[in-house]
């Protein structure tokens, strides 16, 4: 097997590929432009998303980091979702090594990073990325199961490239709670500056309102660390448990005192109304996730995460959540770099259609989406807007959250 047939990047998080309406607007694949050329009125939509930001609060809180291995960085992609015999994801795999642009690179582990440098290098002084870092699957009695996972970033190595470019990187450990040494690890992280920690439930199979998972949260509180866990149905990683990504299954964090960032505002799929019972009715992940918002007891603990809400199959969402202003102080962006670079899942002429943006506003995003996916990402939710209502300067200065 080549080796940039390893690159498993299925386990990117949510590109729900095949539940997305595909958009061709500018076209299939990213051109991976370099040097940058944003054209005049991409400089100017650029100039104008920054402006009145103070850059040092400006920090990306999804962020993936990618690997194969390839060099020496400890990180691994399961073979088994790169075979023929799993197609849908093989061409998941190739869209995800686009979007990085590390298709044919060798080896692919430092040409991810190389592209990750010029990117944040055309952001302005002081705004950082945090770096994930992402668990194996583990069994409840706590039993490693590489096997059952589709993607390893070691802790470690997330930790290393932040250490080498403090000016760019924070780094967020990931922590299987079934570990036996799920404790002392998390000891470790937060010795090492880690700012949160990072689960994808569904692919880990990890159960959030699990009692297994009380003494990591005891341990969580005593830090003071949040958990970004992923919420919401989860379409691009294979995932082996029902449910889990239920986000009223994060009130047991809640309750244990742990502060919590639901990634992508849990904006896809039903989950089960546990309030009602385990054998509720089925309702939006998206109204579970306001539910556990409006409840004023998680105030200072809950927070969402907005980063996917431009995809093209997550609009209604991002129109709520643009319009809940109320909530807007409770709100972290991040990008879920790569995925910003999957060009058929964006559409800004969708927004221009819906009266989010201005047509000049969306020909000016293709210009600096060809150049810089990261800087696409942010500049377009910088312009959104449902009537009055834009995202609120303080959902992009995140960085009081983490180093408050
Ligand atoms: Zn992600």
């Amino acid at each position: 097997m080549k080796r940039r047939d390893f690159l498993q990047l299925t386990a990117l998080g949510t590109l729900g590929l095949t539940a997305c309406p595909l958009s061709m607007e500018h076209g299939v694949w990213n051109p991976c432009v370099h040097p940058p050329n944003y054209g005049r009125l991409g400089r100017d939509l650029i100039a104008a998303a920054f402006d009145g930001l103070d850059h040092s609060k400006i920090w990306d809180v999804h962020a993936h980091l990618v690997g194969v291995g390839d060099a020496d960085t400890g990180a691994w992609t399961n073979p088994d979702m790169a075979s023929a015999a799993h197609p849908l994801q093989m061409l998941q795999r190739r869209f995800y090594m686009n979007a990085a642009c590390v298709e044919g690179e060798v080896p692919l582990d430092f040409a991810y990073l190389r592209r990750l440098n010029e990117l944040h290098g055309e952001l302005p002084h002081g705004a950082k990325l945090m770096l994930l870092a992402f668990d194996v699957w583990h069994d409840p009695d706590g039993t490693r199961r590489q096997e059952m996972t589709t993607f390893y970033l070691p802790n470690d190595y997330a930790r290393r490239v932040a250490w080498s470019w403090p000016e760019r990187y924070e780094w967020i450990c990931s922590i299987h709670p079934y570990r036996t040494d799920c404790v002392e690890e998390l000891d470790l992280c937060v010795e090492r500056g880690a700012r949160a920690v990072k689960w994808l439930a569904p692919a880990m199979g990890i159960d959030p309102a699990s009692p297994d998972c009380d003494r990591f949260y005891e341990r969580c509180a005593h830090h003071g660390i949040p958990i970004l866990s992923h919420a919401g149905a989860e379409r691009a990683v294979e995932s082996h448990l029902e449910d889990v990504g239920n986000p009223l299954r994060l009130r047991r964090a809640l309750e244990h005192g742990v502060r919590v960032i639901v990634a992508h505002c849990a904006s896809l799929g039903d989950g089960v109304d546990l309030d009602v019972g385990p054998d509720g009715p089925s309702v939006s992940n998206f109204d579970l996730f306001a539910r556990l918002m409006d409840e004023p007891r998680w105030e200072g603990q809950l927070v969402g995460e907005i980063s996917a809400l431009t995809q093209n199959n997550r609009a209604p969402a991002l129109r709520a959540v643009i319009e809940r202003t109320d909530w807007h102080g409770r709100l972290l962006n991040g990008s879920d770099y790569p995925l910003p670079g999957v060009f058929p899942i964006f559409s800004p002429r969708n927004f221009v259609s819906d009266g989010l943006l201005t047509s000049r506003e969306a020909a000016g995003l293709g210009a600096i989406r060809e150049s810089n996916p990261l800087l696409f990402d942010f500049v377009l939710k910088r312009h959104l807007r449902v009537g009055d209502s834009r995202f609120a300067d303080s959902v992009f200065e995140t960085r009081d959250f983490f180093a408050g």
